[in-house]
């Protein structure tokens, strides 16, 4: 039977090896490496394998976020160019205009138009016109939202967001801006883009009458541009045309010479006279020979206040004329004050302070017109605040005749009239105004431009005495 030694004689044998110092190098076969030594006790650990795959994508995943931060922050920087337009400024409507227009191309091209076409907001533009008719007109913009298109061959990110929260002061329209990101280092593609969108906005009045009418405190324009009227269209008085045109180029000529002296440079203009007489015509279309637009501006408006009216006379457009219509009509009433403190028209210390406050060495041109001169304070007709005054009256003899042949001579002759027998007629109707002028009746150029339209020259002349009343 075997024995057992004892554990003397086992030691005696068998000499102890004291146990190694720490530093001690471990021989190689006892030493589990990480991996080695994590599978011989994780080895067949399933929960583990998975738990370690785990780990292992998430740290791969945070790497590959990191790094997208980084590129996309690399990118951003040396590849993207950012631009912000906020409504304030002009070119985001031109912008907004341009966006449109690339929109409309496309779709009659059959491409798609923006990556994200459903977010479309609508402009509605209603144009009210003076006979009571209006109509509306609608455009698509890109509306709130992301949008992408291709300019030029880089691809751009417009961003539309707006302010829910704040207003414009006084205005009441929202804030809004545009962000404009481009991929790609050509920092030239914006100002390229903007100038686009400029010309097309341009090119779309060239020819045309922008009128602009007050929102709040601000200009904006007013419906479609409008086409122009030749000036010879409104048949004036002879001389009274030119009178006023000469006026005002003298004055557009000198603007060193009011710099020079330190005097405001602005010029106001009355034309009094009978409704219908053509004087909203007559400026309008001087306008538009001057290649200048019309700014409406509405004393009886509610809501308007001498603070807001006198910034919207020093906050004008450029190459604008101002015009106020029907000037007596603004101060019949009192200022109505309700308990509110809502004021509902201006004063009229108010209005003379707008119309003089203007000190600043901006053009200023401002053209008034009334029906009824004698309502009106000689405070508000003096010189600097009224420079020419002139009156458009009813039709005279000679109008008359120079209507009559614009309508019925020329081109517009019908078949079987000779330019003989119009100018006679139209000698006739001369005659015709002269007589009853001097019998006391009238007849304003409206009446006669609307009798013109209904008849056929002869009838025109046969009826055109009943036309005539005592005013
Ligand atoms: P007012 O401002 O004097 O009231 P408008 O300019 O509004 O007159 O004219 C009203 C209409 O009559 C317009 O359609 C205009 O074409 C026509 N009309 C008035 N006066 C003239 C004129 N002198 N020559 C040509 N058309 C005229």
């Amino acid at each position: 039977m075997a024995s057992v030694p004892p554990a003397q004689d086992a030691a005696a044998t068998h000499p102890v090896t004291p146990a190694p110092p720490a530093s001690t190098t471990i021989p190689a076969e006892h030493v589990a490496q990480p991996g080695s030594f994590l599978s011989s006790v994780f080895g067949d650990n399933p929960y583990f394998q998975a738990g370690f795959g785990l780990m292992g994508m998430g740290v791969g995943l945070t790497v590959l976020r990191q790094g997208l931060v980084w590129g996309t922050t690399a990118l951003r920087r040396r590849m993207l160019v950012s631009l912000e337009i906020n409504n304030k400024d002009r070119s985001y409507e031109w912008f907004l205009a341009w966006m449109s227009r690339q929109n409309q191309v496309a779709q009659q091209s059959a491409r798609v138009p923006w990556v994200r076409s459903h977010q479309l907001s609508v402009e509605t533009i209603v144009e009210q016109r003076k006979n009571g008719s209006s109509s509306a007109l609608f455009n698509l913009v890109a509306g709130p939202g992301t949008h992408y298109f291709n300019f030029r061959g880089a691809w751009m990110q417009v961003k539309r967001e707006r302010e829910t929260r704040s207003m414009q002061l006084m205005s009441g329209v929202p804030w809004e801006t545009v962000t404009l990101t481009a991929l790609s280092r050509d920092r030239f593609l914006f100002p390229q883009l903007l100038a686009e969108a400029r010309d097309l906005a341009m090119r779309g009045n060239e020819g045309k009458l922008v009128v602009h009418t007050a929102w709040g405190i601000e200009w904006k324009p007013f419906g479609q541009p409008r086409r122009k009227r030749p000036l010879q269209s409104v048949v004036l008085e002879p001389g009274v045309s030119s009178r006023i045109e000469t006026d005002i180029k003298a004055f557009l000529d000198r603007r060193k010479w009011y710099a020079d002296r330190g005097i405001p440079y602005r010029r106001g203009y009355l034309l009094y006279g009978p409704p219908g007489s053509g004087k909203t015509s007559f400026i309008q279309a001087l306008a538009g020979s001057l290649s200048y637009d019309i700014c409406l501006l509405n004393l009886s408006e509610r809501g308007m206040t001498d603070d807001k009216l006198f910034h919207l006379l020093s906050n004008a457009p450029e190459r604008s004329f101002i015009l106020i219509e029907d000037i007596d009509a603004a101060f019949n009433k009192r200022v109505q004050t309700s308990e509110d403190g809502y004021q509902s028209s201006i004063t009229f210390s108010g209005f003379l302070n707008a119309l003089d406050g203007v000190a600043s060495g901006e053009e200023r041109i401002i053209f008034m017109t009334t029906n009824h001169l004698e309502k009106l304070d000689p405070a508000l007709i003096r010189p600097g605040r009224v420079d020419l005054a002139q009156v458009i009256d009813d039709a005279s003899p000679a109008q008359a005749r120079l209507l009559f042949n614009q309508f019925y001579g020329g081109s517009f002759k019908v078949t079987g009239l000779s330019d003989d027998a119009v100018q006679a007629m139209a000698s006739e109707l001369h005659d015709i105004v002269s007589d009853e002028l001097s019998a006391g009746k009238r007849v304003s150029m409206a009446a006669l431009q609307g009798h013109f339209i209904l008849h056929e020259a002869k009838d025109a002349l046969a009826s055109c005495r009943d036309l005539f009343a005592r005013r």
